[in-house]
């Protein structure tokens, strides 16, 4: 059935998000700032990277929740349906995105 290959790419998903999580973490992890084994340049280099692995981590919280939420509606039988008016939610946007969570309508009025 259609429906059971969203499962199977969320849990893809999920799986990947995990692993992205714990890279990201790695480059966010707080930069040491010893002048005396990393020079100027190289440590404003080390803070940049370590503020975009922060956006990347937040990034990635979001969607990773986003996913699990998805993944709950399986075992609660809800998958597919939209969470304002339960109707059917579209199955081209669920093939855009297994985890979206409103019809073309609701998600429309809510921009
Ligand atoms: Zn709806």
């Amino acid at each position: 059935m259609e429906i059971e290959q969203f499962r199977a790419r969320l849990l893809t998903e999920q799986r990947e998000t995990v692993e992205a999580i714990q890279q990201a973490q790695r480059s966010a992890a707080p930069v040491e700032l010893d002048q005396s084994s990393v020079g100027r340049v190289s440590r404003i280099d080390a803070l940049q990277q370590q503020a975009l692995a922060k956006g990347l981590l937040e990034r990635l919280t979001i969607r990773k929740r986003k996913v699990e939420a998805a993944l709950a509606r399986f075992d609660s039988r809800t998958y597919g349906l939209c969470c304002a008016c339960h109707g059917d939610v579209e199955l081209e946007r669920l093939n855009a995105d297994p985890a979206v969570v409103f019809c073309q309508e609701c998600a429309t009025e809510r921009q």
